[in-house]
């Protein structure tokens, strides 16, 4: 049956919201198919607005991976702003993507992306939208099937109740693994009900099917045991890990945006993964192994970029891009290529000690200073010590005196308040080291044209990290910790007003981590807070302490537990946690001793550059480290491809 566009109602009422370019769609590079085509349906959400959602890599490569494929299609649905979604619910009209206007209760498969868990009650909002009942348990043969991948999938078990399926990981040869597996089912006529499919999908051992476990729980609220209430559902489900990056060189015609976005660039990954072992980075964890893209594809996938976007700008992406083994080569072979034009390169994370003087040049040879921004997220060594982020505070001198001298004139320096066994004295360090990065600079310049940002936000502990354990700070020492630094940064005369200074108060990060080490009890919040109106809670005009907390307040009530109980409660060493089925590779014993030697201040070095510690990633995952250097440039004339270089791993 072709299901029709819902645009001609839509089109009524979008004169009377903000911003409606945002939900005509129509984006170059944007795929329409036709509906009766294809085998499979696919809708892909990034829970947030169009300027947010639009720019997110994930979705970007899913979108074009699933429609490459003949047999599928794949559209893009964003949450709408509350102007909208008002007048969606007056005159009927459902959830629908931006491609082709069709409403996402059609779809076979209803993916969303979470990079972080305040997009939770968008997420209901969609799915409420889109007439699909809010429990998974109550849903039929006529609605989709709701996916949840994204880091927060790493605990999905706060919206075990609203989805059906858990991808943890690498989605690329996920999402193909699930299609051939739907389109299988389909074409058999959907034998044994939505059950039947989920099976399959579990029998794989890659997919997290919630409602095939059951939680049991201690009279003091912590859980006893987490068990597969169906037999064929494995104890442990994997994460997925794409090996060899240059096979998967997406997005291969990145979306150019019809709104305004948050990045106006095109972005291309140069690695994925971090073994830096920085203990409170959940993204570093999870997504272990290192695995390097070799400096000819990076070189193709920009050029391919610029080409196919127009975007003058290209962001070379990764968790920490100046560790790429061959960052130097590509970098300067990018800007001997685009060397006079309007093309600029830029790298959005770089680590302190990974930065240096001919990166920098480079980056900056076409003329264009954007900003810098560093992450020695502790201020004192000692705190840097507790989290391995082994960054002195000469390393840093060194480095934005480096940037200063190469004609930066502004650094944004990234701090965490709240981290484990902190006191006030290393939090009243940063604005020490603010200063000394002031004086520093304006030393190398001789100018007093220099300034330096100091951004801070509270530290969150979340799920696959040593710091899974810690206690998080409740906001009020949160926030007296971050004012205290405000009055010594804003009252010294003579560096004063040559530091910013930009801090979030602890509120939100207590509900952040509620939603991150939540477990299925959490879910209830979640959906009473929804009810009681809460939308768009990463945005702090939308977002409301008051509103969660008597929700919680409200669904907790009949529980052992509360936001304390899951937020600054430090956990012990034989607790199950909620997340403790659902494996990223790390080993949970090498996690807790690397907890203890957090508190011990004693660092764990990068096992790219070691000898293996044993985390338990490679030999879990099969998977191996790759990095180069591989010896190849991006042009004038490519070397032929060599591998990439393997070294130690499982
Ligand atoms: S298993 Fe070894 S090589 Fe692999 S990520 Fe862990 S420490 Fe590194």
């Amino acid at each position: 049956m072709p299901v029709s566009s819902v645009f001609d109602q839509l089109e009524s009422l979008l004169p009377h919201v903000q911003k409606p370019v945002q939900y005509v769609g129509g984006e170059l590079n944007s795929v329409v198919k036709d509906w009766d085509s294809v085998s499979a349906h696919w809708v892909l959400m990034y829970p947030d607005a169009y300027e947010v959602g639009l720019p997110n890599q994930g979705v970007a490569i899913l979108y074009e991976v699933l429609n490459e494929r003949e047999d599928t299609l794949c559209e893009r649905t964003y949450s709408v702003w509350t102007d909208l979604e008002k007048l969606m619910r007056r005159d009927g009209v459902p959830q629908f993507t931006v491609d082709a206007h069709r409403p996402v209760g059609a779809f076979d498969v209803f993916g969303l992306s979470f990079a972080t868990e305040l997009g939770y009650t968008n997420m209901l909002t969609a799915i409420d939208l889109a007439g699909i009942p809010l429990h998974a348990a109550d849903r039929t043969l006529d609605h989709p099937f709701i996916v949840a991948g994204g880091h927060a999938a790493f605990n999905p078990e706060p919206i075990a109740d609203f989805i059906d399926i858990a991808i943890l990981g690498d989605g690329e040869e996920a999402v193909i693994a699930l299609t051939e597996i739907l389109v299988q089912w389909k074409s058999e006529g959907r034998p044994g009900g939505r059950d039947e499919f989920l099976i399959r999908l579990a029998r794989t051992g890659g997919f997290y099917i919630p409602r095939f476990y059951e939680v049991e729980y201690l009279e003091d609220g912590r859980i006893r045991r987490v068990t597969p209430s169906h037999p064929e559902a494995p104890w442990r489900v994997s994460k997925h890990t794409v090996m060899d990056l240059d096979n998967w060189p997406y997005p291969k015609a990145p979306l150019v945006p019809m709104a305004e976005t948050v990045h106006e660039r095109a972005s291309v990954e140069i690695f994925r993964g971090c073994t830096r072992g920085c203990r409170f980075c959940q993204a570093g964890m999870i997504t272990r192994p290192v695995r390097e893209r070799s400096i000819e594809t990076v070189g193709k996938m920009v050029q391919n970029a610029v080409e196919v976007t127009g975007f003058e700008e290209v962001g070379l992406l990764s968790l920490s891009s100046a560790d790429h083994s061959e960052i130097q080569g590509i970098a300067k072979d990018l800007a001997d290529i685009y060397e006079g034009t309007h093309t600029s390169l830029s790298l959005p994370s770089t680590r302190v000690d990974a930065f240096n003087i001919d990166l920098a040049n480079e980056l900056t040879r076409n003329g264009r200073r954007s900003g810098l921004t560093f992450a020695p997220e502790g201020g004192s060594e000692r705190i840097r010590a507790v989290i391995n982020k082994m960054v002195t505070e000469e390393d840093l001198i060194r480095t934005v005196t480096a940037a200063y001298s190469a004609g930066w004139r502004q650094v944004k320096l990234y701090f965490m308040c709240g981290l484990p066994t902190e006191t006030d004295e290393d939090v009243l360090q940063i604005a020490k080291l603010a200063k000394e990065v002031i004086r520093a600079g304006r030393e190398v310049t001789g100018s007093r044209d220099i300034r330096c940002t100091v951004s801070i936000g509270g530290f969150v502990p979340k799920p696959h990290t040593p710091f899974q354990w810690a206690a998080q700070l409740d906001h009020e020492t949160t926030d007296h910790r971050l004012h205290l630094l405000r009055d010594e940064i804003r009252q010294d005369r003579n560096y004063g007003k040559a530091i910013g200074y930009r801090y979030h108060d602890g509120k939100p990060g207590i509900v952040e981590g509620l939603l991150s080490r939540g477990d299925r009890r959490v879910g209830k919040v979640i959906e009473t807070v929804w009810r009681n109106g809460a939308r768009f809670d990463g945005w702090q005009e939308h977002f409301s302490f008051t509103n969660w907390m008597e929700a919680a307040d409200a669904a907790l009530a009949d529980t052992a537990v509360d936001v304390a109980w899951f937020t600054t409660r430090e956990r012990q060493h034989d607790e199950v946690l909620p997340w403790d089925h659902l494996d990223s590779g790390l080993d949970k014993e090498w996690l807790w001793e690397d907890w203890q030697d957090s508190l011990n201040e004693e660092s764990v070095e990068d096992c790219r550059w070691t000898p293996c510690f044993d985390c338990g990633v490679c030999d879990q995952m099969s998977t191996s480290i790759q990095i180069g250097p591989t010896q190849g440039t991006v042009l004038p004339m490519p070397v032929l491809k060599k591998s990439l270089s393997v070294t130690h791993g499982s």
